[in-house]
């Protein structure tokens, strides 16, 4: 059986937009879907894909409550002997205050609880990050606004204080991203913030020793797959979603045929 999966991981699409395409994945283990925003694209958006629309958004939380697998969040898989055989859980990245706006009334609705990886220094500021690569500028959620989102049954984790390569920073640099974040998002919203995501997906092995000394349970990187108990839980795995363009849609007819003709 293991086997049978790490040859299937192989094939893991690319990015995730409806749950039909992923079945056989979903079964195999615990699958994270990262979200970036949510609702209407600002124009002259360069990553058009990362704006999943409301309705599209509402539709997959609806199909993914009525795939019969069990919806989780992460503290599901702080301990590996305690982790579900599988199971969703949803995370969003960097904290935009669209997921607020167009996300959270589905969220509650559908009973899932998904995280929000906040960036400690950038409360109700925007995404510098990516507007110096000419990405179109949205804004990242207020101190009320997540303090909503808590209230709402929402969790937040960090995602470090101003969304940084930690790998590139020295020692102490990564290490006051990774520590002062934690500390800051738990003095001003007083809950436990157990749960870290690399920005951009980078990490070292250094610095995945920050993430654990510093007293986080699990960490989320940006490689695709499902996580397992023997998953590393500083390196949990995920799945992009996206807003499916057309030339994706194409692709997805081509995978499923193949798919079907294999394993029929
Ligand atoms: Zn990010």
């Amino acid at each position: 059986m293991g086997f049978f999966y790490q040859v299937m991981s192989d094939y893991y699409p690319e990015y995730y937009s409806h749950f039909r395409q992923f079945k056989s994945f979903f079964h195999s283990g615990v699958s994270i879907l990262t979200y970036h925003k949510l609702g209407p694209r600002p124009v002259r958006v360069r990553l058009k894909g990362l704006y999943v629309s409301e309705s599209l958004f509402k539709r997959q939380l609806n199909e993914l409550r009525q795939s019969g697998l069990p919806l989780l969040n992460l503290d599901n898989l702080s301990d590996p002997a305690k982790q579900p055989n599988n199971g969703i859980i949803v995370t969003f990245d960097d904290g935009y205050e669209n997921v607020f706006k167009y996300g959270l009334k589905h969220l509650v609705d559908e009973k899932v609880t998904a995280i929000q990886f906040i960036l400690a220094d950038q409360l109700g500021q925007a995404n510098f990050w990516d507007a110096v690569l000419g990405e179109a500028p949205e804004r990242l959620m207020s101190e009320s606004q997540i303090r909503e989102w808590l209230a709402a049954g929402q969790m937040i984790g960090s995602h470090g204080l101003r969304h940084s390569m930690l790998s590139k920073l020295s020692a102490a640099e990564a290490r006051e991203e990774i520590y002062a974040s934690k500390a800051k998002l738990e003095d001003l919203f007083g809950v436990e913030v157990s749960h870290f995501c690399y920005p951009y997906g980078d990490w070292s092995p250094a610095v995945m020793e920050y993430v654990s000394q510093a007293g986080y349970k699990t960490a989320c990187t940006v490689e695709r797959g499902t996580n397992h108990p023997d998953t590393p839980r500083y390196g949990l795995k995920r799945f992009t979603v996206r807003y499916p363009t057309r030339s994706l849609k194409v692709y997805w007819r081509r995978i499923s045929s193949w798919w079907r003709g294999k394993y029929k």
